[in-house]
Parts: structure tokens; C-alpha cells; sequence
């Protein structure tokens, strides 16, 4: 098997869509470039005091909008090629649904599980520290934010670290993704998955697309097969199940199981909690590997874990009709030509993933202007809505019960205003790359790296080099 390059399979994706757009080539070049890469390693003192070194990474991939954003990953997969094409990723991703920042990633080269409370609470401050002094951390300049292996925990360190060490006034924007007490916001826990329904629905919405797969419009009945429980992944398994998708099929790290009637989500994430794994579980088969569920029959497969996920090895084999990537990078270049081939659907990673970031952006919003989403709002628009449903009573002769009211006047909530701008964004975007895609005779990935090119190229229009 070929040695896999994570950033030259984003810079190919790249390069595809390039050729569809009227930029220059040198701008182009610039456009795919790293613009700062840090490699940092720093000793940790272990519970039992031993001390080893760790090894950090933050890539600011570009600096055309400002701050650069981009999450944290915690794996022992961690390297710089890795970093640098998440951030990449992050870029296109941003320009595809609008979030004015530039693209940025970082990875701590440690396996979480292996590791106590105390001592992440201790390499991640020292992680925030390292970033802080070499300015690859601030509201105005990076801003990270949960990914594979870290939560609002670790966002919670890291914005108490930035903190003690700044009297910035806008100092909750340096991180996003935070505990809702520490300056989070409503809704970014779920808003990865959220994004991934949203966008998976708007596909499914569509009459012409959908008979070309040979599918009926709508979620309801179609079945669903899911890599990785994580938040991102049961997330998206939550909302696509609740609109009648039915759960055919998990992938965990360690196993995959299957079953035609389908599988109870919250059944299943209690007994994993129970016994630690997936295995076993009532009414399905555990299959032979843990990959193996991703070549059963269905119509959406998620993959929602790691890059390189499907590749050369296992594509052939694939069935589903589409294929929602969740993750960053789960479809290698040459797997992804087999099955467009097939005539699939992929919904690529740099759109669909999007709501993560979309989510990051409104908290950042939220704590650079200092105020919660519809403290000004909510009541005055539910005043209003009382007195539209006033006058409607008098002349309708029609008394509302108190439950009608208090749903029909309801004002708008940070949550409320959180779920529609995303919604918003994932629908919107959608129909842009799909709209691009049928114009330009290609795929979504191809089209959605033409939004992105498009929208990253007209920064530098009309501007010469600074100096
Ligand atoms: N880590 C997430 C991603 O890959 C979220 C990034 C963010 O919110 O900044 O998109």
C-alpha cells in the first residue's frame, strides 16, 4: 500500500478545481501554501513524576482573513503533514459556508486515554503557554477549538491559561468550543453533527439528484451506517435517526456491528458506557473487522473518525449510495475516483463539517460583542407575537390555551438563533457547490474547492504584495 500524504491529497483536490477558475498561478500557489507551521516540544511531569516530552503543533495555513481558526486534535496520529492539511482544510472550509477566518489546525502527539485528568489539564496549559508566546493564540490572531480527542474540558484550560496571562478585554474569543459557563455558547457541543444533518437533508431534499442515485426524496426510511461514536459521530447518527433514517451499522475503533432491523442509538450508547465497547450488542452481528460495516448495503454512509478511511483497499467494496463525509479527510483521492465512478454522492468534508466551525464563529461573535444572542430580541419579538395573536383572536372569535401561546410567541434564544443561522449556512452552501457542481459538470468536492478558491482568490484581487 502507498504511503499516504495527507497534504498533497487535500493540494490534489485543489489542483482539480484550480483548473476551473481564472486565478493567477502564482496566487494559486500562495492560496495552497502553509503560511506558519510551529513545532514545538516541551517536558511534562507524569502523576507518578516521571517527566517525558511532548509534541505540539499549530499550523496558520492562511492569513487571508483574520483570526485563523481551527481546532485542537489530542492523537498519537498527530505529525506535522497531518496539521498542516487539517488546516488547509480549515480554509476552504471557512471561504465554502462564509465564516470570515482563515484556515488554522493543532495536534498534541499523545493518546488522551492513556493519560490522567491532571496530567492533560497540565500539557494542555503548557500547550496554551507555548502558543501564547510565540502569538499562534488571541482572539484577533488564532483562535482554536475542540476536535478528535478534545472537549469544552480542554477549552476550558486553554482560555483560563490565556487569560492569567493577558488583560485582554476580548480574551473569551481565544478559544471557542468552551464550557457554556466560561463564555461557550448553546448548541456547540451538537453543532458538527447538527451541520452534517442539515446538510445530508438538504441533499436528500432534492428531486433530480436523488433519482439519479436511485433514491426517493427525504431521511425517512433510508438506512444509515455510522464510523465512530464520538461526538461528532453520534451527533450526526442522533439527528439523521430522529428524522427516520434507520441505524443499520457502527464502526468503533476496536469492532463494527451490523443489523438489517436497525439499531437503537441511545440503547447502544448506554451499553457502550456500560461494558466499554460496542461489541456484543443485543440483535446485531459483530463483524470481522472493524472496518467491515462500511461495505455493507445501505444508502448514507457516515464516516465519521479519522482521515484515510476509505482508500484503494476498501473502496471497491463500498455500497452505499452516498457518502457524508463528517470527518476530515476519511476519502483518499484515488478511492474517492472509484466511487464517483459508481455514481455515488459524496458530500465532502469541507462542506459538511462545516457547522463545527459555523458554531465557533457565533460564540466568537458572541464574545467579542459581549452580549448573548437574543438578550436585545427575545422579548420584544414575543411581545409582538402576542399582540399579532391578539388581534387574531378578535376577529376570529378563536380564544389560543395558554400552551398555544407560549409556542406561538416564542422569541428567538441564543439556542433558537444558533440552530437557524446554521441551518442557514449548511442549506445555503449546499445549494451554492451543488449549483456549481451541475455547472461545471463535476463533483461536489470539485465544486465545493471552486467556492473556496473563488472566494480566497477575490481577497487578493486588485492587491499587490505587501511590502
Ligand atoms: N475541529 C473542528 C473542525 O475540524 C472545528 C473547528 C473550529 O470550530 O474552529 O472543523
Amino acid at each position: 500500500m502507498k504511503e499516504y500524504k495527507f497534504f498533497e491529497q487535500v493540494n490534489k483536490a485543489f489542483d482539480k478545481a484550480a483548473a476551473y477558475t481564472k486565478l493567477d498561478k502564482g496566487f494559486l500557489e500562495q492560496m495552497k501554501a502553509c503560511n506558519d507551521v510551529l513545532h514545538i516540544q516541551f517536558p511534562i511531569e507524569r502523576d507518578d513524576g516521571s517527566v517525558i516530552v511532548i509534541d505540539g503543533y499549530r499550523v496558520e495555513h492562511s492569513h487571508h482573513k483574520m483570526p485563523t481558526k481551527g481546532g485542537i486534535r489530542y492523537s498519537t496520529m498527530v505529525s506535522e503533514d497531518e496539521t498542516m492539511a487539517l488546516a488547509a482544510l480549515m480554509t476552504y472550509k471557512c471561504a465554502v459556508v462564509d465564516v470570515p477566518f482563515g484556515g488554522a489546525k493543532g495536534g498534541i502527539k499523545i493518546d488522551p486515554k492513556n493519560f490522567s485528568v491532571t496530567e492533560l489539564e497540565r500539557v494542555t496549559r503548557r500547550y496554551t503557554y507555548e502558543l501564547y508566546k510565540k502569538n499562534f493564540i488571541g482572539p484577533g490572531n488564532d483562535v482554536p477549538a475542540p476536535d478528535y480527542g478534545s472537549s469544552a474540558r480542554e477549552m476550558g484550560w486553554i482560555f483560563d491559561t490565556y487569560r492569567q496571562l493577558t488583560n485582554d478585554i476580548d480574551a473569551e474569543g481565544c478559544v471557542t468550543g468552551k464550557p457554556l459557563g466560561q463564555g461557550g455558547i448553546r448548541g456547540r457541543t451538537e453543532a458538527t453533527g447538527r451541520g452534517v444533518y442539515f446538510g445530508i437533508k438538504e441533499a436528500c431534499s432534492n428531486k433530480e439528484d436523488m433519482e439519479e442515485l436511485g433514491l426517493t426524496t427525504g431521511l425517512d426510511g433510508k438506512t444509515l451506517v455510522v464510523q465512530g461514536l464520538g461526538n461528532v459521530g453520534y451527533h450526526s447518527a442522533k439527528y439523521l435517526t430522529e428524522a427516520g433514517s434507520i441505524l443499520t451499522g457502527v464502526a468503533e475503533w476496536d469492532c463494527s456491528i451490523h443489523s438489517d432491523k436497525g439499531i437503537d442509538l441511545e440503547e447502544l450508547m448506554a451499553y457502550k458506557k456500560e461494558t466499554g465497547s460496542i461489541k456484543g450488542f443485543k440483535g446485531t452481528k459483530t463483524l470481522k473487522t472493524n472496518k467491515s460495516v462500511l461495505e455493507t448495503k445501505c444508502d448514507i454512509l457516515i464516516p465519521a473518525a479519522l482521515e484515510n478511511q476509505i482508500n484503494e483497499e476498501n473502496a471497491k467494496r463500498i455500497k452505499a449510495k452516498i457518502i457524508g463525509e463528517a470527518a476530515n479527510g476519511p476519502t483518499t483521492s484515488a478511492a474517492h475516483e472509484i466511487i464517483k465512478e459508481r455514481g455515488a454522492l459524496i458530500i465532502p468534508d469541507n462542506y459538511l463539517n462545516a457547522g463545527g466551525v459555523t458554531v465557533s464563529y457565533f460564540e466568537w461573535l458572541k464574545n467579542i460583542q459581549h452580549v448573548r444572542f437574543g438578550r436585545m430580541g427575545k422579548r420584544f419579538e414575543e411581545n409582538s407575537y402576542k399582540k399579532i395573536l391578539s388581534v387574531i383572536e378578535t376577529i376570529s372569535d378563536r380564544k389560543f390555551t395558554d400552551k398555544e401561546l407560549e409556542f406561538l410567541a416564542q422569541g428567538g434564544g441564543e439556542r433558537e438563533l444558533v440552530d437557524s443561522g446554521l441551518e442557514e449556512t449548511m442549506v445555503n452552501a449546499y445549494n451554492e457547490i451543488n449549483n456549481l457542481r451541475k455547472h461545471h459538470g463535476v463533483d461536489l468536492r470539485t465544486a465545493a474547492f471552486i467556492s473556496a478558491i473563488n472566494k480566497v482568490g477575490s481577497m487578493y484581487e486588485g492587491m499587490g504584495i505587501f511590502p
